[in-house]
């Protein structure tokens, strides 16, 4: 239940770039290997700033595409 994987688009909100593995947080697409990147990401970190513009970004495309 609730695993729509399949049909969707499953583009990495933080490389953007499509990849194979990965899940949803909250509706974003985050693959594996930045996923694996985030859990030794400090959150002064730049990359951990990198993956919180990634998810405004992706918020905002996402307003445009409900519209
Ligand atoms: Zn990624």
């Amino acid at each position: 239940m609730g695993n729509e994987l399949g049909q969707k688009n499953r583009r990495c909100v933080i490389c953007e770039e499509e990849k194979q593995n990965g899940y949803y947080l909250c509706s974003f697409f985050i693959c594996l290997d930045c996923e694996r990147g985030m859990v030794h990401t400090e959150v002064e970190h730049p990359a951990y700033k990198r993956f919180i513009k990634q998810l405004k970004k992706a918020m905002s495309s996402q307003k445009y595409i409900h519209n």
